[in-house]
């Protein structure tokens, strides 16, 4: 039974770091926009807030808030890896909890529904004690929350293989093509007691009670991980690619163009450029910065190359003079839109799952250099499931193995197929979020999840 929407109340809890509190609001916005009499509080640390909203332009039934960081007064970073992250996710539950009852006394209006961050696990705990319903957004692929979701088998197996890396998860439908090596670290390898590791495995336990679980991503893009998700929760929604459904990325809500990227594109031969770039976190080391300079300049390929201001230093000397006819490096492209450009003829990524899906919706094929996280499962995705790129050769960049990349990805016979099924999977990528397609019926559902108050 369902209560008439104007006394919804939603509480967004969103993750400060990374690529993923700027997803949840523009699902926020769009969520508010198509039910302007739902009020829509937002959760977010102070400094994470003030780099999502440089400007004022909000639906004003979204009320912003900020959450406490969890980092204790007078606190002295050792410079421990997640550090941050960990401090964060200890005091969450406590934060929002906080928060959120201030912000139900502002507005004189319990909250209906916490629509969160799918890492929150304890929001399903915290949803039951409001009566209120729990939405999750997982905001990368579905290979990695598969992953999460089952890792508790994957570990069981990976004991009666004795380890095995190479070991695939063929036991989980959908996932035939992942190695175990592939799976983000915490599930079987590295530290599986941090509290990110824990927080991860706590999460797989607890989405199967949530009402519903969304993503950034669309059905057709792997039938069969779909359909297997979509037996596992209450509701799997896939409501993207958020990139084709505004000129927006995942992380900015205006596409700018500070340093004339579209202006020097668009004077670009069709399918020639290589965008390089490796997301909002990681940087390379050192020495593979310089061989992705020195592949690029004896490749002759004209490039731009996003890279962060700080590691401009390391490039090789005279490298930007002598490549200034060639391409340019700049801190920040307006990525959606030179996906979509014709000119771009390839994508160096470290395979952030927005970056691949926004590479999937520009039709444009990769070079993969996974790091860490949910990467290695991504760019498996690209290579031997869609077949839409390549790993970067030896794992790692070094000029010979780049200019070989960009050769057979720009100019080889396989390189053509790459991209013939990428703009198989563009066209699918079209159609989900066109009328009638299956993000825009799912995003109906999500948006009924939401803001309708379950009896
Ligand atoms: N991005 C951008 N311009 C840049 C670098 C990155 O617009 O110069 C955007 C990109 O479009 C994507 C996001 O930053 O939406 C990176 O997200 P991803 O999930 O790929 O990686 P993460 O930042 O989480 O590692």
């Amino acid at each position: 039974i369902c209560k008439p929407t104007k006394d919804s109340h939603v509480a967004i809890l969103a993750f400060p770091f990374g690529t993923h509190a700027a997803p949840l609001l523009s699902i926020t916005r769009r969520l508010a926009t198509a039910s302007p009499t739902t009020l829509f509080s937002f959760f977010n640390t102070s400094q994470s807030n003030s780099s999502l909203f440089p400007s004022s332009d909000l639906p004003s039934n979204i009320r912003v808030h900020d959450v406490a960081d969890g980092v204790p007064e007078g606190y002295v970073f050792s410079g421990r890896p997640q550090e941050a992250i960990e401090l964060f996710l200890v005091a969450a539950p406590e934060s929002f909890r906080k928060a959120i009852s201030s912000a139900e006394n502002d507005a004189g209006k319990k909250v209906t529904c916490l629509l969160t961050d799918a890492f929150f696990w304890f929001a399903s705990d915290m949803a039951a004690e409001m009566k209120a319903t729990w939405v999750a957004f997982w905001t990368a692929g579905p290979n990695s929350l598969s992953v999460h979701l089952y890792t508790d088998l994957i570990r069981q197996s990976a004991r009666e293989k004795d380890g095995c890396m190479e070991e695939t998860l063929g036991f989980i439908s959908g996932m035939e093509k992942v190695r175990v090596k592939d799976t983000p670290e915490g599930v079987v390898f590295g530290n599986l007691d941090s509290v990110f590791s824990d927080t991860l495995h706590r999460m797989g336990l607890a989405l199967p009670r949530a009402n519903a679980v969304f993503i950034n991503s669309f059905e057709e893009i792997d039938n069969t991980l779909t359909n297997n998700l979509k037996s596992e929760f209450k509701l799997y929604l896939n409501i993207g690619p958020l990139a084709l459904l505004s000129s927006t990325s995942a992380s900015q809500s205006v596409q700018e163009d500070p340093h004339g990227c579209l202006a020097w594109i668009k004077k670009q031969r069709t399918a020639s450029v290589a965008y390089v770039s490796f997301g909002s976190v990681m940087t390379p080391p050192p020495g593979e910065l310089v061989a992705i300079a020195e592949g690029l300049e004896s490749s002759k390929v004209p490039f731009i190359w996003s890279l962060k201001e700080k590691s401009m230093v390391q490039l090789p000397k005279g490298f930007l003079e002598r490549t200034r006819e060639q391409g340019i490096v700049v801190p920040w492209v307006p990525q959606v839109e030179l996906l979509k450009h014709e000119a771009t003829g390839v994508f160096v990524t470290h395979c952030g799952w927005n970056s691949v899906l926004e590479s999937v919706s520009g039709g444009v094929p990769m070079i993969c250099r996974p790091f860490f996280g949910d990467q290695r499962l991504n760019g498996r995705a690209v290579e031997v499931v869609w077949e839409i790129g390549m790993t970067i050769i030896d794992g790692v960049f070094t000029k010979d193995g780049l200019e070989k990349c960009l050769d057979k990805v720009l100019v080889q016979d396989d390189g053509k197929k790459m991209k013939s099924n990428a703009k198989k999977l563009r066209e699918q990528a079209h159609q989900a979020v066109s009328v009638n397609g299956s993000s825009v019926e799912n995003f109906k559902v999500l948006l009924d999840a939401v803001v309708n108050i379950l009896n």
